[in-house]
């Protein structure tokens, strides 16, 4: 029997540090309590009915409560709940779901890496950056560069290469070894730029560091195809192919942090594939079990791989890597993507649907920019309909969350930057409910604010 509500918050309160929260403030109001979910809907303790129009934090593609991966757990744990991928041993879950996930990566791919999450992914990918250049008789390349208002994670490496101010005034970040340039953010920082000139003019902020700090210094540069937490942030198609060959030219891995725009996100099965790069390695996470079950994985190039098969052991590895809860999780999941055709449903049906739709917001007085690709968009709150923000004391952006929520949607608040990416299997009827929510939201936030 579930706890009364009010009992429940207030074990919350007294015992649970919650991530990226004010304890202080949060235990004034007290946590909203999520009981259940089905499909694009959570329910809470109040029961409320609210379309989860994050898909969890961006993890859940297939929506919930599907059966057929509840089942494919519970299976695999009464036959073997846990067993580890050291020491010369392999258990069947892994085994498939390593075939079977490298099948979909892109052509040059053939191997995958285990780990229990994103950060742990990414860490994972600096590691063996750094132990490939060893191989290749380069040890001096162990530079990396990454991107302002980047987020590849909370571990001390992976919020070292994320570029959140915030998070690295904190506690002493980023480690040394790393640099930040500037992020293609055309709403934000490319006024008077077409999107195409400020895409080359962001990929040149890459080509600069590099010589600034020796290309025989620098290992590898890694992003996000879109930068998520960031605030959606979409490069102008310009971008991405500039940076790959300015990677390239200078003999730098690139790395494509997919754990948000990975397993259909943006209509393509990889986020790389909507902008026609080819990487050296990719970290994944999030969708890939859609949620159910903790993974991460890290996707490796072959000609990568070949390089660091000469290095003998490689001193690396975590106790969940394979688990096989989350790879019978992830087959499961894969199933479900290839049955219901939900990266094709993303590129032709729902996501222009939602796109279109969405696009229409952008005429509320309150909306500098409306952006989506795929099933992945933001909202730019501003004063004007034009590019003015509102004062940050007003903090238009959280009340705007906190209404939303109110109005029966979850939407994520970057600063004054509102995102979404709803469940890949939203039907066209919960696209035109979600969006009249986002309308109502904006309305109840205009007659707040002005
Ligand atoms: N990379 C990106 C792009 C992410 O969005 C996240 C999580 N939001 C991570 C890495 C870190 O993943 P995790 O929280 O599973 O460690």
């Amino acid at each position: 029997m579930l706890k009364p509500a009010a009992t429940l918050r207030a074990m919350d309160a007294a015992h649970h540090w919650h991530p990226f929260s004010d304890m202080t403030a949060l235990n004034r109001t007290g946590a909203r309590i999520i009981v259940s979910a089905k499909g694009v809907f959570l329910t809470d303790a109040d029961g409320n009915d609210i379309l989860d129009g994050m898909s969890g934090l961006w993890n859940v593609a297939v929506g919930y409560g599907r059966e057929e991966i509840v089942d494919a757990v519970a299976s695999q744990m009464r036959a073997l709940p846990y067993y580890n991928t050291f020491f010369q041993c392999t258990h069947p879950s892994v085994a498939q779901y390593a075939e079977a996930l490298t099948a979909l990566a892109p052509a040059h791919i053939s191997k995958v890496f285990f780990a229990g999450g994103g950060s742990e992914a990414n860490d994972t990918a600096f590691r063996l950056a750094r132990i490939f250049w060893d191989q290749r008789g380069k040890p001096q390349k162990k530079r990396f560069i990454a991107r302002h208002n980047a987020y590849h994670g909370s571990t001390v490496l992976s919020a070292s290469l994320g570029g959140m101010a915030a998070m690295h005034g904190q506690s002493g970040l980023p480690i040394e070894g790393i640099s930040h340039i500037r992020q293609p953010y055309h709403f934000g920082e490319g006024e008077g730029f077409s999107p195409d000139d400020f895409g080359r003019l962001a990929a040149k902020a890459l080509a600069d560091e590099i010589a600034r700090l020796g290309a025989d210094t620098v290992a590898a540069f890694i992003a996000e195809p879109i930068q998520g937490a960031g605030g959606v942030i979409i490069p102008p198609d310009s971008y991405w192919p500039e940076v790959a060959r300015i990677c390239r030219e200078n003999n730098v891995l690139l790395i494509a942090d997919e754990v948000i725009t990975g397993f259909g996100r943006t209509g393509h099965f990889w986020g790389v594939e909507r902008f026609g790069v080819a990487p050296d390695i990719m970290t994944i996470a999030k969708a890939m079990t859609s949620g159910y079950v903790p993974c991460g994985g890290v996707l490796i190039s072959d000609r990568v791989a070949k390089t660091l098969a000469t290095a003998g052991e490689i001193f690396h590895g975590y106790t969940t890597s394979g688990h096989p809860a989350a790879c019978a999780a992830g087959l499961a999941t894969l199933e479900i993507f290839a049955r219901e055709r939900l990266v094709d449903r993303v590129a032709d049906d729902v996501g222009p649907y939602l796109g279109a739709l969405w696009a229409g917001l952008g005429d509320h007085p309150l909306v500098g920019e409306a952006r989506m690709t795929g099933l992945i968009g933001a909202l730019e709150l501003v004063a004007d309909g034009g590019r003015t923000r509102f004062p940050s004391e007003l903090n238009a952006g959280t009340r705007c969350r906190d209404l939303s929520v109110a109005h029966g949607l979850v939407m994520r608040a970057v600063g004054d930057t509102m995102v979404i990416a709803p469940p890949l299997v939203i039907s066209r009827a919960e696209c035109d409910l979600l969006v009249a929510r986002a309308r109502h939201t904006l309305d109840a936030l205009a007659a707040e604010l002005t």
